[in-house]
């Protein structure tokens, strides 16, 4: 075992309370008589002589009156008090009165044989226990991380973080996030020439922030440098720093950089650095000793090597914000790179990366369905690649078709398809429901089209009506969330019509989540009520109960009750126009229910078809 402060802390902890104990048990009783001991001894007969003599100072009596331990004074002494042991008869009564009468100081001492020792196993079983339940403790709760008899070894269990000597993954494999690669390249650069910055006396960044939504490439992205570079990749992730013993964390930062400066030039990665890294001083329940204490380790750690040693230490997190300032100093983490949900471009430059070793029918155009996912990150485009594999192979056909990959996309928006129900009451209300939404977000100008209507459930759903999601997500108008808004409530008000008020379900619960949250979103932080161009509420005022606690109402109880009045309004206005679209195309809705319960599914383009029969659409923006 290797020395260290902290085992020697430990060890030291068990035998300062052992001796403790053993030193109340067994030497109390023998220190306390320590001024008795007695190197030379005396008869009786002398010692009564003595007595006469008035040379006796002080006897003390012990073992219930057989021994006596004197102190006298005397010629014979060396006119010096002394100390002398006595043994007595086993019964010698006039001895105390005759001492009594010479006024010799008696004490009569209790005795300390089987007490004692039953007090020492007394004193000595229950630190005895404690320690020992600890110690299994340790070794127990260490064993999870490193190997057997590693008791009380703190820190330095095996799986300290990951190593990997080549990553095998180049630049090629990561596409779609342009911008982040090529920062990335002149870091390799870097990594593989160094004397043309150094000869410049260029100093290239300790650390890069990676900062993005899961999924989107950022581990792939720290590899990949690797890959490039040549240099072994050293992992570690933030949420496994945070164990139960403070001080594990803090020594696997200082083992990783060792191995890391021992192995340089290479890449360090720590992931999820907002496990360790979140701003100290902030959420509930005071800080987390444990946690703090990792991510100075890992401060000091990074200012301890100079710039130019060929480590560098990229980090990633999807949340920037409630990083440590600390971590964004200078020499640290100063630059910062973001890895963001790819656009269409970047979706098909993804897909085409895991087409390559799929077995895909040259029909199938990546466009089309990179088209089809806004808001897939790569992780979701490889899986979606994956899972129609799967589908395909499980259906014995030797090439990927548009059929899978629909299927796939649809599993991974929403979840497992089910059976349909067989026809009932409840069949057609949910029927009911979907064309709802259905139709009021075809005849809303604002309001994306209908890509296709289904009573086959999925996930939590029991029907589905998919919407063709337009490719710009982030802006979007006051119209288009008022019709969102209508088009959710075209379900419940749907079931409200036909069935009547008594008859509507839980099923529309959802649905009124979204239209809440919708009105809500207008009123506190799109400025779009008559409270006027307020910004109340946060998009996220709880990152984990941290930094935006004192978000919460920054507003007056008065304010609160206009945006709760506000968010009425709003709903009700919806409400009102769903439920003049629903009634004045009834005759419509009786119609396309009867198909949709016949067919189960209705596709987008059939179901409009079915609609212009009757009414016009409106052509969509
Ligand atoms: P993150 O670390 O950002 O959560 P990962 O790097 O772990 O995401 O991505 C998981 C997987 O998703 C990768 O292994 C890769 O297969 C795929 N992937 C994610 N982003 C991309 C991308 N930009 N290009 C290619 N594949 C990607
Ligand atoms: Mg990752
Ligand atoms: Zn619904």
């Amino acid at each position: 075992m290797k020395f260290s402060w902290k085992n020697l802390l430990l060890w030291s902890l068990p035998i300062i309370v052992i001796t403790f104990f053993i030193w109340q048990g067994i030497f109390a009783p023998i220190t306390n008589d320590n001024n008795n001991v007695a190197n030379s001894r005396m008869t009786y007969g002398r010692f009564l002589e003595y007595v006469d003599m008035g040379w006796v100072k002080k006897v003390d009596l012990y073992e219930n009156g057989h021994t006596a331990i004197i102190e006298a004074i005397g010629p014979e002494l060396g006119n010096r008090i002394q100390k002398i042991r006595v043994e007595l008869p086993a019964s010698a009564p006039e001895l105390i009165t005759k001492l009594r009468s010479h006024k010799i100081d008696l004490n009569a001492h209790p005795t300390k044989n089987n007490i004692a020792l039953w007090n020492l196993i007394g004193n000595l079983f229950f630190p005895l226990i404690l320690i020992l339940s600890l110690a299994l403790l340790f070794r127990r709760s260490n064993n999870t991380t490193g190997g057997p008899g590693q008791a009380m070894s703190f820190g330095k269990s095996k799986a300290l973080f990951q190593i990997e000597a080549k990553t095998g993954i180049v630049f090629d494999d990561v596409a779609g996030i342009d911008e982040a690669k090529e920062e990335f390249e002149e870091i390799v650069t870097f990594l593989k020439k160094p004397e043309y910055f150094t000869a410049v006396g260029a100093k290239i960044p300790k650390g890069v922030l990676l900062i993005g939504p899961p999924g989107t490439g950022k581990t792939l992205l720290a590899k990949a440098i690797a890959g490039e570079a040549n240099a072994p990749f050293f992992s570690i992730s933030g949420s496994e720093f945070v164990e139960m013993f403070v001080g594990v964390g803090a020594s696997r930062v200082r083992d990783l950089f060792k191995k890391a400066k021992e192995n340089a030039p290479c890449i360090v990665f720590i992931d999820e650095i907002d496990a360790v890294g979140r701003q100290r001083g902030t959420g509930i329940g005071g800080g987390n000793d444990e946690r703090e204490q990792t991510l100075n380790q890992l401060l000091t750690e990074m200012d301890g090597f100079e710039g130019n040693t060929g480590i560098i230490v990229i980090a990633a997190t999807n949340r920037a914000d409630i990083l440590d300032s600390a971590l964004l100093r200078p020499g640290r983490f100063d630059r910062q790179v973001n890895v963001d949900i790819p656009d269409f471009k970047g979706r098909l430059a993804i897909l085409n990366v895991h087409a390559k070793n799929k077995k895909i029918n040259p029909k199938v155009s990546l466009s089309i369905i990179a088209r089809r996912t806004p808001g897939f990150s790569g992780a979701d485009l490889a899986n979606l690649l994956n899972e129609a594999a799967i589908l395909t192979a499980r259906q014995h056909k030797n090439e990927i078709t548009l059929h899978e990959i629909d299927k796939a996309i649809d599993r991974i928006i929403a979840g497992m398809e089910g059976t349909a129900l067989i026809d009932s009451k409840s069949k057609r209300l949910i029927a009911y429901h979907e064309i709802g939404h259905a139709v009021v977000g075809t005849l809303l100008k604002d309001h994306e089209s209908v890509q296709k209507v289904t009573l086959i459930p999925r996930g939590q759903a029991r029907g589905l009506t998919w919407f063709t999601p337009s490719e710009d997500q982030s802006l979007i108008s006051r119209s288009q969330i008022k019709a969102r808004i209508m088009g959710s409530l075209g379900g419940r008000v749907t079931e409200e019509i036909v069935f009547g008020d008594s008859e509507i379900t839980t099923g529309a619960g959802n649905d009124l989540q979204q239209v809440t949250s919708m009105a809500r979103q207008m009123v506190t932080r799109f400025g779009m009520s008559t409270i006027g161009p307020l910004s109340l509420e946060n998009e996220d005022s709880n990152p984990f109960l941290g930094r935006g606690m004192a978000n919460l109402n920054e507003y007056s109880d008065e304010i609160a009750i206009k945006i709760d009045k506000q968010i009425q309004e709003i709903v009700e206005e919806c409400h009102n126009k769903t439920v003049d679209i629903i009634k004045n195309n009834r005759v419509i809705i009786d119609k396309l229910v009867d198909i949709l319960i016949e067919q189960e599914t209705i596709d987008g383009q059939d179901f409009r078809n079915i609609i212009e029969q009757y009414t016009r659409i409106p052509q969509k923006n």
